[in-house]
């Protein structure tokens, strides 16, 4: 690992210290996603139908998606994954989903092939955890994550 990668991953780390995307009280209730139509209502963001009279924003999700700001990176390395792709994007697929459904903030944002790795970008940082742990779980290999200061942001680095 290159000296140049470690500094640009302590900045990335540095400018997520404020979770601009979440803080408390910052809805009113109910706020309905013009762009993906999650509904924040009791506290939390849900796929559930938004009364008609619902404010509208973009959601956490969206936003980040809008600014190209991930709150999760997924950097996949290996022969094994180069091997197994489809299966493995499959299989990293099918765990969006089941987040997502929960959880409408926690999505996948970006795939991008590079000659040596697969980075995986996503609008949460529970998702990318889970990701990593699926790849474990069903391939082993090895599997790290580090966390922003905040706990905003993660880096997750699985390699098989
Ligand atoms: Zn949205």
């Amino acid at each position: 690992m290159d000296r140049g990668k470690l500094s640009r991953r302590d900045r990335l780390v540095k400018e997520k210290r404020h979770d601009t995307y979440q803080q408390p009280g910052k809805w009113p209730e109910p706020t309905v996603c013009r762009e993906c139509g999650s509904l924040f209502q009791s506290g939390r963001w849900s796929w559930r139908k938004p009364p008609k009279q619902a404010h509208k924003i973009l959601c956490p999700a969206c936003q980040r998606i809008a600014d190209n700001c991930p709150a999760g990176y997924v950097e996949i390395r290996g022969t094994y994954f180069i091997e197994h792709r489809e299966e493995l994007l499959n299989l990293i697929f099918s765990e969006e989903k089941l987040e997502k459904t929960e959880h409408p903030i926690e999505r996948i944002m970006s795939i991008s092939h590079e000659d040596d790795r697969t980075v995986v970008t996503t609008t949460g940082v529970h998702v990318a955890r889970r990701i990593g742990k699926a790849l474990l779980h069903a391939c082993h290999g090895d599997l790290s994550m580090q966390y922003g200061d905040d706990e905003n942001s993660i880096r997750v680095y699985w390699t098989r």
